[in-house]
């Protein structure tokens, strides 16, 4: 088989030896003659692996002791509605900083529990950009962002200085650089970015920002629940949890998210590069908010996409069709994709303009 160059948004490519590993496990897992699909979620052995991954998570993001971190299910969608249960007070409010499709979402669900205050948008140029210098109210419960703006390739480069409690919706850069996480009284983080397969959710959360805000809050949505049962309330979701727990142990063992921060500065480095100097393509989000994770660009010439498109198909480059919302193509480069992956692409985009020149 060829290899393929796969730059898919999500859910994306993980690394070779971890599928092997998980394929592995579905017929015989530990060497217990049974398939990990058929086990107790209770049994010793696959206790262990929801300990490992959580331990992993606390190791590679250095979360400190007064966090606690949880792998659930529905997705970062979820995530959006259980954020404001756990955080917006009965007569409270919340702050979003909306910066694309998933922020709105988030807002929206918030929206069904109190008053939301967007802060800042930057809607009117298509999220091409993070906005600056806006102000957070300091009497609302928390302030809402969303690190990776994956379908318009932006990315928040500091964390915002607020008063109030920050939650963040990772789910498209976490892993993928050092965070601080005290900064933050909330990380959600559907797994299928940069984790894992799809079918979890991380939660890191400071448990003692919960129960403050005097709702009932139904149960599945109740981090302290979560907690309270180490994210096996319900049967958790154990073949995902699984292969995230193999794809953080493969980050761990090649040397941890300070290692994979600098390789995917450099895979970045590499395509916009391009992207600036190729006459023939240019970048749709402002310089100075460009994503690591997701590069969006077009091409200056619409006549050749025909072309464009045939030749990165010819070189076994898959998944860089852009979003619908964007248009033109989007390079999504997460942890597992080889700096060779981006030169392959970047290669035929050379070719492209060496035709045309
Ligand atoms: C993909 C994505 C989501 C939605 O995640 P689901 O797990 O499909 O619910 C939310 N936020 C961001 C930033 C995403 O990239």
């Amino acid at each position: 088989m060829s290899k393929v160059h796969n730059f898919s948004a999500g859910p994306c490519i993980l690394p070779q030896e971890v599928l092997k590993q998980a394929s592995e496990a579905v017929i015989n897992f530990n060497n217990l003659n049974l398939s990990l699909l058929e086990i107790s979620h209770r049994s010793k052995d696959f206790i262990e692996v929801m300990e490992n991954a959580r331990n992993l998570v606390r190791e590679l993001l250095n979360v400190p002791d007064n966090y606690e971190v949880l792998f659930l299910q529905g997705g970062a969608s979820l995530g959006f509605l259980t954020a404001a249960y756990n955080f917006m007070k009965i007569d409270g409010s919340a702050a979003y900083l909306n910066t694309g499709t998933w922020a709105n979402k988030a807002l929206k669900e918030a929206k069904l529990l109190g008053g939301v205050l967007e802060v800042a948008s930057s809607k009117d140029k298509n999220y091409n950009y993070i906005p600056k210098n806006y102000q957070i109210p300091g009497n609302a419960d928390y302030l809402h962002i969303t690190t990776n703006n994956t379908i318009f390739g932006t990315q928040l480069k500091k964390t915002p200085i607020s008063r109030i409690p920050i939650i963040a919706d990772m789910s498209s850069d976490i892993f993928s650089k050092k965070i601080n996480v005290s900064d933050y009284d909330l990380i959600y983080a559907g797994a299928q970015k940069n984790m894992g397969p799809a079918g979890t959710t991380l939660y890191i959360v400071k448990k003692s920002a919960l129960g403050k805000t005097g709702r009932t809050i139904p149960s599945m949505l109740d981090l302290e629940v979560h907690i309270s049962k180490d994210s096996m309330f319900n049967t958790p979701p154990v073949y995902p949890i699984y292969v995230s727990m193999l794809t953080l142990q493969w980050l761990k063992n090649n040397g941890g998210v300070e290692w994979i921060e600098g390789i995917n500065q450099q895979k970045a480095d590499l395509l916009y590069n391009e992207i600036d100097n190729n006459p023939l393509f240019k970048g749709t989000a402002e310089v100075d908010s460009r994503s690591n994770m997701n590069a969006t660009f077009v091409l200056t010439n619409d006549d050749l996409k025909d072309e464009f498109d045939s030749m990165w198909q010819a070189a076994n480059i898959s998944g860089i069709k852009g979003h619908r919302d964007v248009g033109g193509y989007r390079a999504s480069m997460y942890n597992a994709l080889p700096l060779e992956s981006v030169q392959a692409l970047v290669d035929v985009m050379k070719e492209l303009a060496k035709k045309h020149s």
